[in-house]
């Protein structure tokens, strides 16, 4: 048995990539702790991959920049998911 996969809330931050508001937060991994500074995004709308920043005590949420980005996508998980989010978009569209 795994342990079952969080859905944190948050204010709404919203995509740098296609500016939609988010304020609920799959974990990627079970038992993943809650989006702080740092933290790594994918957008459920488009899957730009963002990094949340605290701000003045707010979560926010930035590009990566290109170290980052290749870092993130490096991880095979992270690719799993990206595909994962992909194929779901296209069954929605029918
Ligand atoms: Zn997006």
């Amino acid at each position: 048995m795994s342990e079952p996969f969080i859905d944190y809330r948050t204010h709404i931050v919203r995509c740098p990539g296609c500016g939609a508001g988010m304020d609920g937060h799959l974990a990627t991994r079970p038992g993943q702790s809650p989006p702080d500074d740092g933290s790594v995004a994918i957008c459920a709308e488009c899957s730009q991959i963002s990094i949340f920043v605290m701000i003045m005590g707010h979560l926010a949420l930035r590009e990566p920049t290109r170290a980052e980005l290749d870092d993130v996508l490096r991880d095979e998980h992270v690719q799993e998911i990206i595909t994962g989010m992909r194929m779901l978009r296209e069954q929605d569209r029918g």
